[in-house]
């Protein structure tokens, strides 16, 4: 079994996940006692945050490789990222390390195409919603045809993400935004819709929407105990 790299923090609610899924997945496919190797480097989500909404991502880049390699030097055969907006700088995580790294959005589309969809509504952050790193990534990449939110949409589903759901605060008044936000990009022909952002399935699941959701963290989490035990390679097409 390989060693499961995991960079957390982004937020701690959503990392928990992350290694909840990775055991259970690992406990119901090996049996007994297995579980799985990792390690894991969480770092304080509010300095983060703020080189984030202070457009430093440079800087937010240089913490990004920093802790990469420190995951590395302890052990892990390939990095996760814990979360989508932060592989805004994937490709300069992957070239500060020598192990390689799971895209979040690659293992997402995998799903996605499997499923045989190709109009998919995006929710996440602004950064994950409108920028190429994911957006773009989806689309000339993977061949999707990505369906955002409108302006108000996107600024309630973002507002929701760090005033709420990274602190663990889940609103019914929230959900029902979601849900209709949804509903709205399901009218617009989206197929199904990518939860992307680590901790919008502690919001809204697939019993709340009527087409099928691609939720980041459950997708991205599994996809890692696949690799970790030899069941599939990386695949970014
Ligand atoms: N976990 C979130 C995501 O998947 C947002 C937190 C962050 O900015 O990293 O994008």
């Amino acid at each position: 079994m390989k060693t499961i790299g995991l960079l957390g923090g982004m937020s701690w609610e959503s990392s928990i996940e992350y290694y909840r899924i990775i055991n259970e997945t690992v406990r119901d496919k090996l049996g007994g006692l297995h579980s799985a190797k990792s390690v894991m480097y969480s770092v304080d989500f509010a300095e983060i945050e703020a080189l984030q909404h202070e457009g430093k991502w440079d800087a937010a880049t240089d913490l990004m490789i920093d802790a990469a390699q420190h995951i590395e030097n302890g052990g892990a055969d390939f990095l996760v990222i814990c979360t989508n907006t932060m592989h805004r700088m994937a490709e300069e995580v992957q070239d500060g390390i020598g192990i390689p790294l799971l895209h979040i959005a690659d293992a997402t589309a995998v799903k996605i195409k499997a499923g045989g969809m190709r109009k998919i509504g995006l929710l996440g952050t602004k950064y994950t919603m409108e920028e190429e790193f994911y957006k773009g990534r989806l689309i000339y990449r993977h061949d999707l045809d990505v369906l955002v939110p409108g302006d108000e949409g996107r600024e309630i589903v973002h507002k929701v993400i760090y005033d709420e759901l990274v602190l663990g605060v889940i609103e019914p008044k929230s959900k029902a935004q979601y849900i209709q936000i949804i509903e709205e990009l399901i009218m617009e022909g989206a197929q199904g819709i990518i939860l992307g952002c680590t901790e919008i399935g502690l919001l809204v699941g697939a019993k709340d929407v009527t087409v099928p959701v691609f939720d980041t963290t459950l997708i991205h989490a599994t996809a890692a105990v696949e690799y970790a035990l030899g069941e599939s390679e990386f695949s970014s097409q």
